[in-house]
């Protein structure tokens, strides 16, 4: 870490400073210039005190971070991608781009037998199909709970899609890991930190939603509970975020997808589903995507979305998810994601 002092501090007074840092633990390094003086702190800082709170000191200027806080998460020290297995397929960077699709909500057994069937002829590889729903009115289809998974573990046996499914609340864990090959963590959970510490202990694969007002560096330190409680298959999921913007239901945030792709090993997933909140532009959104980068795409896909129980304007349906697949071929062939 870096700790600045103001202008023209005494030499007494950098001395405390000094004495303090080596205290918490660090090697001062001083740079005495002329006016001001800089110390340069060397030590690990994800496993030392933080110097941070120095900026208490009426001595102190600021006090700057050197390395990042996600030490599992960063690709610093030339960590290898991560590539995630599901099943018999690989997913992360080097591999093909997973489609993972089907509707926002298990509603029936026939409307997800519908959808996997066709998701999986159009090439998806992962069936997604929420059975407990985070809705934001107490009054909404709230998801079919333990019938809904048993649905999905159908699913898979008749198709042999892989099912990805979000967990709600650390009560359903083991219910929620007993059927899904990936566990969802939702933006409305994102920060939840003991349910991601919880999820993580299942050992399955974790897609991680972004928070809808989540920035990036927390997005990757959510991340890094996972990691630090010992599950390193974790896929980063941008699915948009607040803004003044109302055109769209979210703002799906692309240039996220190329700064998670730089700042971390862990394979990308983009959701433009929930990212906009409108059919006519999912397509698009999913051009995009593979062009930037992400490693996968989960896409919302209803046999019938006008009669949908839950976000029935965003979802695709089965014709709409055929065209995506056909609108992101070239694209996927110019990124080498085949
Ligand atoms: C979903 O995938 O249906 C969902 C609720 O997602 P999010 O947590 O991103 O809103
Ligand atoms: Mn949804």
């Amino acid at each position: 870490m870096i700790v600045v002092l103001r202008p023209n501090v005494g030499t007494q007074a950098i001395d405390r400073v000094i004495a303090e840092v080596e205290k918490l633990g660090y090697k001062p390094h001083p740079v005495r210039g002329d006016f001001q003086t800089i110390i340069a702190a060397i030590g690990d800082e994800t496993t030392h005190h933080t110097l941070e709170t120095l900026t208490a000191w009426p001595e102190v200027e600021s006090v700057m971070r050197v390395q990042k806080r996600y030490k599992l998460v960063t690709r610093e020290g030339g960590k290898k991608e991560t590539v995630i297995k599901v099943g018999e397929h690989l997913i992360g960077a080097g591999q093909p781009l997973a489609l993972m699709a089907g509707p926002c909500s298990v509603e029936s057994e026939d409307q997800v037998m519908r959808s996997a069937e066709a998701v999986r002829k159009a090439g998806a590889i992962i069936l997604r199909g929420g059975a407990f729903k985070p809705r934001t009115s107490p009054y909404e289809f709230q998801g079919l709970g333990e019938a809904g998974l048993k649905i999905l573990s159908k699913a898979k046996r008749e198709t042999g899609l892989a099912i990805i499914t979000e967990l709600l609340s650390e009560t359903d864990t083991d219910l929620v890991a007993e059927h899904a090959d990936i566990i969802q963590i939702g933006a409305r959970n994102s920060q939840n930190f003991q349910l991601l510490i919880k999820a993580a202990k299942t050992g399955k694969p974790i897609l991680l939603k972004r928070g809808m007002s989540e920035r990036i560096e927390e997005w990757l330190l959510a991340a890094e509970y996972i990691l630090a409680a010992g599950n390193p298959n974790v896929f980063l999921c941008e699915r948009g975020i607040r803004t003044f913007e109302t055109y769209t239901r979210n703002t799906l945030d692309i240039g996220a997808v190329a700064a998670a792709k730089r700042e971390s090993h862990l394979p990308v997933i983009v959701d433009p589903s929930q990212g906009c909140g409108r059919a006519d532009l999912v397509i698009d959104l999913c051009k995009a995507a593979v062009a930037i980068g992400a490693d996968g795409l989960l896409v919302e896909v209803h046999p019938n979305p006008a009669e949908a129980w839950s976000d029935g304007q965003q979802q695709l349906d089965i014709d709409g998810f055929r065209r995506l697949v056909e609108a992101i071929r070239p694209i996927c062939l110019a990124v080498g994601k085949v």
